[in-house]
């Protein structure tokens, strides 16, 4: 198993020549070149996994020295288990020991595929399986038979529940626990829906490094497609976080955003 040294995404050998998730026009290749690295070479290289309580029995966990895009994946740890969202391009004996120590991991998931991380990997040693959104599946760089294709709506547990909405990719999805944020509902969002610095507005867009918006139109059924969820809190793959009134936060950023793409504010450029 390969790993993409830009992306952290897990590959199965022989690798293609270029990483096809950096090759896309939503991600680069670095000015070097693709390059490949693996688990060993990086444990080797001293990295090692950090982990912060985001919440009451949700944590996140990353890797000390940023491995591949560098997200903050979020373990969400229920009574029934837990999910592994958006993991990391990593992992060790030890970040695996600490993981299963807060019980039986059901699930291994991403918000989309540049999130995937070593999804295969984790699950393989965590005993779960991997839900990969349907519509990204040709994304894969690695196949497994841990691999569960979902789309639309995926319950893991009663209240704890997989969204794809789309925009930034196909099966981009978002991942709600409604007992999360002490009870006042929690939605992890990867980069579907992006906390912004100012903490109080998201963003959306199909490419993040290389700035290409989505439509208004779009935005707007992600809004609405989510407005049936209760949720207060919303923490994205670098744990960025929206504190409280996240529903609200979400509709309001909704509506800058389509307003801004539709023309509405030219007058100001
Ligand atoms: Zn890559």
């Amino acid at each position: 198993m390969l790993i993409c040294a830009t992306c952290a995404v897990e590959y199965d050998e022989p690798a293609p020549e270029v990483c096809p998730i950096c090759a896309d026009e939503r991600q680069y290749l670095p000015a070097g070149g693709q390059r490949w690295t693996t688990v060993t070479e990086l444990r080797e290289a001293g990295t090692t996994l950090t982990w912060a309580e985001t919440e009451p029995d949700v944590y996140g966990i990353s890797t000390r020295d940023a491995v591949g895009i560098g997200q903050t994946a979020q373990l969400v740890r229920t009574p029934q288990g837990s999910l592994l969202w958006d993991p990391p391009g990593f992992l060790d004996a030890d970040g695996v020991t600490r993981v299963r120590a807060q019980g039986p991991v059901l699930a291994v998931a991403a918000s989309h595929p540049h999130m995937f991380g070593v999804q295969v990997e984790w699950a393989r040693e965590l005993g779960a399986e991997v839900l990969v959104a349907e519509a990204d599946a040709d994304w894969l760089g690695r196949r497994d038979e841990r691999i569960r294709y979902w789309s639309g709506v995926h319950e893991i547990l009663p209240g704890l529940t997989l969204h794809q909405v789309g925009g930034h990719f196909a099966g981009s999805a978002v991942a709600h626990w409604a007992e999360g944020a002490q009870g006042r509902g929690l939605l992890l969002t990867g980069d579907t829906i992006f906390p912004n610095p100012d903490r109080s507005s998201v963003g959306f867009l199909r490419s993040y490094p290389n700035k290409i918006p989505l439509s208004a139109a779009v935005v707007e059924r992600i809004a609405a497609q989510l407005a049936t969820l209760s949720f207060d809190r919303i923490v994205g793959n670098f744990g960025n976080m929206i504190d409280a009134d996240g529903q609200g936060v979400l509709l309001r950023s909704a509506a800058r955003h389509a307003a801004w793409v539709r023309g509405e504010f030219d007058h100001l450029t």
